[in-house]
């Protein structure tokens, strides 16, 4: 693939298409011809909205091209100087290569969907790019083209190195000499080669998978001839480089011309560095020493970092949190977590809550292994986290508020992926959830007198001391067509033991997003067998039809703004688990499809078609969805019981933020749901009966996931 594939932010709103209106067309034909020697590729482009620069361009051996530039009125602010910024690119070229052999030259803005630039001799299409400087630089790297691939016409599939690799290196020279260095693309390859993903320099396009093509094809290469340009000094580089044009250009030459020509000035060292193009890894000009103090206080250090990167770096920052106990905490986070990873990592954000006037606060721990075995990664962590987590005030108006404390000692082993190109990904992990968390004990205060019964309450905090051990495997392919991921986990806390399967399966619509299907099985054993007071001790563990509430979520995994409420928007929050119902029966003893038994369910959320969505007439953008749940639990099929063996809800879902936030509005519903909506819930009955989730990471395979897990 000859595209330009760095992955490049765009901004909001440069991908829409404002609208502009085409001139009208002349009723006469026109016929147009094109002539081209030595080339082996040929493009065409029109646009009848075209604003059209040229100029004229003096090369260095005095003979004049000309140079046009062609673009539409939504870009021509970035467009401005297009055709400087192909002047400059073709002169740096010539001088650092051979002479551009051609009359003229055409850079021609295309839509978004070239997602950076292709390359065809004499002209070259660029998507929408955010800033004069990116513009300039895909300019450059397209213009180059012209040599690396057309006129040394070296084959793009088989040795991508060639054409890419060698024309990302003067690009980047370009680059450098227009606006200095930055390093940060090596940070992202050394980061591939640290984790064992990497693939060689000399992979054909076939085998690279998308990062390390932009890593290893492009990137690495970049590097390499970075390396040969220091070893042999700039002039010395330079003529064989000129050589190699003068010997090979109009021709199609393989990696053994380029060596031959190198070999002349490299001798006997030749066969070593030519070697790097087949070995993985980090090459020897590239290793990281030394230490730095990073720190967003002083911008200038986060700048040093990505020009200058060092092995180790010690990262301070200030930091804060949210929550409705603590309120608004303030903190200061200590890591040295960065670009590539150290085998040790760790992070520390003590905080202290204003609102509970309390330490609180995350810490990691995290050592990692890597194998080029068939376990890639074996991390060995210990998290711990403390906040607080439910408050209550008596009838003095004295505030309590309680506290909870984890710490989760685990091990994770992260398979290798069959190859580079794989897009299926497993961890089998276990984690031990020690955890201590403050509960109210209401007594009766028998010193005071003279009061109700009621006032007379006496309040002590009891510590609650629990364990769960949880192992985990799950296995995700993240395939464009039908991804999905399964989970089995199992849970042992005391004498309950808890076996669950969760499978996520995404079905495509044909044009855009589609259909997301989620099957959830559990089933709960007690050692020693069952009984009515282990049902009631083990309630909190039971399995739920509703997605569990925050005093459900017993190993604290899920972000809750308000833990522990009945009351206000704080406890309408629910966390995707178990059954994953939306419909909440929190007032009940036990909740509507409860059991500490066994329990599926099954959940659909579609998006819906801009044509039925009732919200489109907004000017902003709603993304709207459909969910529906169906589910099932052992006590309904009981002989004597009464109850619907089917549960199920249905509503809108409103995903915004990227899915950070999922609003869950029932509209449909068993008439167990309907009976509890209007006996137990008080007005406004409708506002208390949606429900959402906050999702903070919803990639369980990231690596990313692993840091924000605590
Ligand atoms: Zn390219």
């Amino acid at each position: 693939m000859p595209t330009k594939k760095t992955k490049r932010k765009t901004k909001r709103g440069i991908g829409k298409t404002v609208k502009q209106p085409f001139p009208p067309s002349s009723t006469e034909t026109k016929t147009l011809q094109y002539r081209q020697d030595s080339v082996h590729d040929f493009a065409w482009f029109a646009d009848k909205r075209f604003i059209v620069n040229t100029d004229s361009c003096r090369l260095p051996s005095g003979a004049v091209i000309n140079v046009y530039s062609f673009y539409t009125p939504q870009q021509a602010a970035t467009w401005k100087n297009s055709v400087q910024y192909a002047k400059d690119a073709l002169r740096f070229y010539s001088n650092e290569i051979g002479e551009y052999p051609y009359s003229t030259a055409s850079v021609v803005q295309g839509p978004q969907s070239f997602g950076g630039g292709m390359e065809y001799p004499t002209i070259t299409v660029i998507a929408p790019t955010p800033t004069p400087k990116d513009l300039d630089q895909v300019i450059a790297h397209e213009l180059g083209h012209n040599w690396f691939y057309g006129i040394l016409a070296s084959n793009e599939r088989d040795h991508p190195w060639m054409d890419e690799g060698i024309n990302t290196f003067y690009e980047y020279k370009y680059m450098q000499s227009k606006y200095g260095t930055t390093k940060a693309n090596e940070l992202l390859f050394q980061t591939t080669a640290v984790r064992r993903i990497d693939q060689p320099i000399e992979s054909t396009s076939e085998e690279f998978n998308e990062i390390n093509y932009a890593a290893s094809a492009y990137h690495k290469t970049a590097e390499w001839m970075r390396m040969l340009e220091t070893q042999l000094g700039t002039n010395v580089f330079r003529n064989q480089m000129h050589q190699y044009f003068a010997q090979w250009k109009f021709k199609h030459p393989q990696p053994q011309d380029i060596k031959l020509i190198f070999q002349a000035e490299l001798g006997a060292k030749s066969d070593e560095v030519f070697s790097l193009l087949y070995t993985k890894g980090v090459l020897p000009n590239n290793q990281l020493k030394g230490f730095k103090l990073v720190t967003p206080l002083k911008p200038a250090s986060i700048k040093s970092y990505l020009q200058n990167p060092t092995k180790n770096i010690l990262l301070l920052s200030p930091a804060g949190g949210i929550n409705g106990y603590d309120k608004l905490m303030i903190g200061g986070l200590i890591s040295n977590y960065k670009l590539p990873p150290n085998n040790f990592q760790f992070i520390a954000i003590p905080m202290y809550g204003t609102g509970s006037k309390k330490f609180t606060g995350i810490g990691k721990l995290n050592y990692t292994h890597m194998s080029d075995g068939a376990i890639r990664k074996t991390d060995i962590f210990l998290n711990a986290a403390r906040f607080s987590m439910n408050d209550f005030i008596d009838s003095f108006g004295n505030k309590y508020i309680t506290t909870f404390n984890k710490i989760v000692p685990g091990i994770k082993f992260t398979f290798k992926q069959k190859t580079p190109r794989s897009s299926v990904r497993k961890y089998i992990q276990w984690k031990s959830f020690i955890m201590s968390e403050d509960n109210f004990h209401f007594g009766s205060d028998t010193s005071i007198t003279g009061v109700d019964t009621s006032v007379r309450q006496k309040i002590s905090i009891v510590k609650n001391n629990y364990q769960v051990n949880q192992l985990q495997f799950v296995y995700q392919n993240t395939r464009a067509l039908y991804p999905f991921q399964y989970q089995f986990s199992i849970e042992q806390i005391n004498e309950l033991v808890k076996p669950t399967l969760t499978i996520n399966y995404f079905f495509n619509y044909p044009k855009s997003e589609g259909l997301n299907v989620r099957l959830f099985a559990g089933k709960i054993f007690y050692a020693n067998g069952r009984n009515e007071i282990k049902s009631f001790e083990y309630d909190r563990y039971a399995l739920g039809m509703t997605a569990p509430n925050g005093y459900e979520d017993y190993t604290y995994t899920h972000y809750f703004l308000r833990r522990n409420e009945f009351e206000g928007a704080g406890s309408q929050q629910i966390a995707m688990r178990d059954g994953g119902f939306k419909f909440r029966t929190d007032l009940l003893s036990p909740e509507v499809g409860k059991t500490d038994n066994w329990l599926i369910a099954l959940n659909f959320s579609s998006s819906i078609s801009e044509k039925i969505n009732p919200l489109s007439i907004l000017p902003f953008e709603v993304p709207l969805k459909v969910y529906a749940d169906i589910g099932t639990y052992a006590e309904p099929w009981d002989k004597n019981s009464t109850e619907d063996r089917f549960l199920f809800d249905a509503g809108l879902q409103l995903s915004v933020l990227k899915e950070f936030v999922n609003i869950y509005i029932p509209l449909i519903h068993n008439k167990i749901y309907k009976e509890y909506y209007n006996s137990y819930l008080t007005k406004p009955r409708f506002w208390k009966s949606i429900s959402f989730t906050l999702n903070f990471y919803n990639k369980p395979l990231s690596d990313l996931n692993n840091l924000l897990e605590f």
